[in-house]
């Protein structure tokens, strides 16, 4: 078994679902007391917050791929990055480390694409919706068309991702308002909605909405096991 290398902590409410999903699918896969090797290195999310916030994007670069690099130094034999909107780094990361990185919009792609969708919505951070790496990496790459909300409707999803989901506040009220943002996606023609921030499947799952969610967070984890028990 490979190890797996982690960058945590934005936030650590979505790095404990993390943990938990990667050692669980290496039970289920190889059974008796199996579990999965891996090492995380994980930040203070409030050093984050305020240089994405400020927009210091070369600063979160650099410690994005310290963190890589820390994790290869360190044995990992590949790097996941165990947020969404922390993917604007993947160049400098890329440029650092010698070990591979599995990009989160790659596992979450091939899902998309395995069940013939064609156009979906993202909802995320306002950095995953508007800026261009996300929706820009699925259709490049699997020729699927992402929407996203309105600018009213960002603000309102953006707010709750850092007002209450990474501080572990998941409630009815903040559950409504995406799941009425989601029926207006799918107004406009979305097949599936792509829940682009790791913390968003602790609000909205399948249940929630009348079409296919893609949990980033799981599709990344159980894709990582996959590389992981590669040969
Ligand atoms: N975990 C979130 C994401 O997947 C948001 C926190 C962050 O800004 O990294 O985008």
């Amino acid at each position: 078994m490979k190890t797996i290398g982690l960058i945590g902590g934005m936030s650590w409410e979505s790095s404990a679902v993390y943990y938990n999903l990667i050692n669980k699918k290496v039970k289920k896969k190889l059974g008796g007391f199996h579990s999965c090797k891996n090492i995380m290195t994980t930040v203070d999310f409030a050093e984050i917050e305020k240089l994405q916030h400020e927009d210091r994007w070369e600063d979160l670069d650099e410690m994005m791929a310290d963190c890589a690099k820390q994790l290869e130094i360190a044995g990992a034999d590949f790097v996941i990055l165990c947020t969404n909107t922390m993917h604007l780094c993947t160049h400098a990361i890329l440029s650092r480390i010698s070990i591979p990185f599995l990009h989160i919009a790659e596992a979450t792609g091939m899902e998309i694409e395995s069940l013939g969708l064609k156009k979906v919505a993202l909802l995320g951070t306002k950095f995953t919706m508007e800026k261009d790496f996300y929706k820009k990496y699925i259709f490049d790459i699997f020729g699927i068309e992402v929407i996203i909300p309105n600018e009213f409707e960002r603000g309102q999803v953006h707010n709750i991702i850092y007002g209450k989901l990474v501080q572990g506040i998941i409630d009815t009220e903040s559950r409504e308002i995406y799941q009425k943002i989601i029926k207006n996606l799918e107004n406009n023609g979305a097949e599936g909605v792509i829940l682009g921030c790791t913390e968003i499947p602790l609000l909205i799952s399948n249940s929630d909405v009348d079409i296919p969610v893609f949990d980033t967070t799981t599709i990344h984890a159980h894709k990582a096991v996959e590389w992981a028990l590669e040969e």
